[in-house]
């Protein structure tokens, strides 16, 4: 029985630990086949594999929150600076509250405490306007005393700080194919080889002894590189901007077509359909107009009684009969297109589905529903043309233009 979910940060020894594939290889393929240790491990078919990462780097969805914890932290002493910690205050809003309410004088050291902010060009966190280094920063986040976090039951910040990067598998960025054979591979994997890139390169600098300024733009390249893969928007300073930008992981999450509003929270379901509004001034305000390829594709469910079986039997064995589908009781569902429709005989129990008609009750809606008067019932009637046709005056309640609508059919019982 799940009681509840918990969202937190993996640490880097967490991820290496659920790690399959420790990954060090640039390159996907050798001789035709797929390399060990590459981006396109076959173990990294379903599992995650990971990078390690030669400098801490910064997860850039993460900085806002770092930069509000650096605040929270006196950097002397690292107690925490907030006397009263709110009571009854969301789950998300906590941080920021907290990070608003800090003392400016540490309450055991009485060091006074810097201002701190995100460079975004230099892609760093500046103390009092001067950098301020990762490491320095990673120092002092860890002075944070993990009892104090289990109180809120929240992720220590210091996992904020990137020192080991999952590999997703390649399931999640799959090749490009054309005709069985790989062509390309997927943004993500090029971004994940740039990183590799920039990452070999910081160690290359270290070990060779660089002058410092060498090292520092090395290490400035994998953050961008990093940044870039996680959210591309965020990525500072002065960017060549080639001709096509690679995706990145947020990317493919926001926006209209993105993972959420796109793939999730669309909602589609059966008996509707959807085409674009126009006006006619023929149509009574309780009428709908419905184009007649709509009308013979949409059904309406009959359930045969005493009252209409001989009605329904005529309708059935007529020579341009509108009925579909003939379903017996126990389930089992005829599709007329391929039967004998004059060897059926209906009984009660029994149930049909026929062409929408005249005279059928409809739901008509138009998103955004935002009051009731969104969707309303209308009267069907078939017209010719592509479009769904109202009078005038009904665009007032649904706050209509001749945009997209919907249209949903809700079961007549006239019959
Ligand atoms: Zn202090």
């Amino acid at each position: 029985m799940i009681k509840q979910i918990h969202f937190g940060i993996l640490t880097a020894e967490e991820i290496r630990e659920q790690s399959v594939v420790h990954v060090t290889e640039k390159k996907t393929f050798q001789d035709g086949a797929f390399l060990t240790n590459g981006l396109r491990d076959s173990r990294l078919k379903l599992a995650f594999g990971h990078i390690d990462l030669h400098t801490p780097v910064y997860h850039i969805s993460f900085v806002n929150n770092i930069v509000q914890w650096l605040r929270c932290i006196c950097y002397k002493c690292g107690s925490t600076l907030v006397k009263n910690e709110p009571t009854n205050i969301q789950k998300n809003k906590w941080l920021q509250y907290m990070a608003k309410h800090a003392q400016n004088k540490c309450p055991e050291c009485h060091e006074k405490q810097p201002k701190y902010s995100w460079n975004k060009d230099k892609a760093q966190i500046e103390k009092s306007k001067v950098l301020y280094d990762i490491d320095d920063v990673q120092t002092h986040l860890c002075q944070l005393d993990e009892s104090f976090l289990s109180k809120v039951d929240m992720s220590h910040p210091k996992h904020m700080i990137l020192r080991c990067l999952p590999i997703p598998p390649t399931s999640v960025r799959p090749a490009i194919m054309q005709g069985g054979v790989i062509r390309g591979e997927d943004d993500l994997t090029y971004r994940l080889i740039q990183i590799m890139r920039s990452n070999d390169k910081v160690q290359k600098t270290i070990i060779d002894k660089r002058p410092e300024h060498i090292i520092h733009s090395a290490k400035e390249s994998l953050q961008n590189a990093v940044t870039g893969y996680i959210n591309h928007a965020k990525v500072g300073g002065k960017r060549k901007v080639s001709k096509r930008e690679y995706t990145s992981l947020t990317a493919r999450l926001k926006t209209k077509e993105g993972r959420i509003r796109g793939n999730l929270m669309g909602k589609r379901v059966d008996f509707t359909s959807r085409s674009v509004i126009t006006g006619d001034d023929t149509l009574g305000m309780h009428e709908i107009g419905i184009p007649i390829s709509v009308a013979k594709k949409l059904t309406v469910p009959l359930k045969v009684t005493a009252y209409n079986k001989s009605i329904i039997q005529d309708w059935l064995t007529k020579k341009d009969s509108t009925i579909k589908f003939v379903i017996r009781p126990n389930g089992s569902r005829v599709d007329l297109s391929f039967v004998n429709r004059t060897n059926i005989d209906v009984d009660v129990g029994w149930s049909v589905e026929r062409e929408l008609m005249d005279g059928d009750i409809v739901l008509f809606n138009r998103q955004p529903s935002l009051h009731k008067m969104s969707i309303m019932a209308h009267e069907v009637k078939i017209l010719p043309y592509s479009t769904f046709r109202m009078n005038l005056s009904c665009t007032t309640p649904y706050n209509a233009d001749c945009k997209y609508s919907y249209f949903f059919l809700s079961y007549s019982n006239r019959n």
